[in-house]
């Protein structure tokens, strides 16, 4: 069940129900990838769940481990899927206000196809 919190009407809960677009990337019975619609980097993918989980916390203590080990495994396919994984990358995933969290619905990007820089320039 989802948790109490969570906004059945965020921007990834409408690409997964296909009411909106994406650019798909990828995507297995657990979790679903698309590009960015505001790159930051020439590669920038967003990995998803399918379930309904608000952020890594939520999806941590809630999630079965077949939807958690899906989630890691989709981030190393995706990264080889995109090349990032050549050269290495950055891996984020942000949670809440401090984290600076635009969408509730947990995701990690992948950034690479260039030096990503150093985490203190922010
Ligand atoms: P957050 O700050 O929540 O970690 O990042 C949300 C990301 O979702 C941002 O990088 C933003 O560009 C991306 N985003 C927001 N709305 C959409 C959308 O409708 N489609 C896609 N593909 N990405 C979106």
């Amino acid at each position: 069940m989802a948790h109490a919190l969570y906004d059945t009407n965020n921007i990834f809960a409408k690409i997964l129900r296909s009411e909106i677009p994406c650019k798909k990337l990828d995507e297995c019975d657990y979790t679903l990838t698309f590009h960015d619609i505001n790159p930051q980097a020439p590669i920038h993918v967003l990995i998803i769940p399918k379930g309904a989980y608000i952020d890594l916390d939520d999806f941590a203590q809630n999630a079965s481990s077949e939807e958690q080990a899906a989630f890691l495994v989709a981030i190393g396919n995706e990264a080889k899927l995109t090349g990032a994984s050549e050269n290495g990358y950055r891996l984020i995933t942000n949670i809440g206000g401090f984290g600076h969290q635009e969408v509730p619905h947990l995701h990690a990007h992948i950034l690479g196809g260039e030096p990503i820089g150093s985490m203190r320039a922010r």
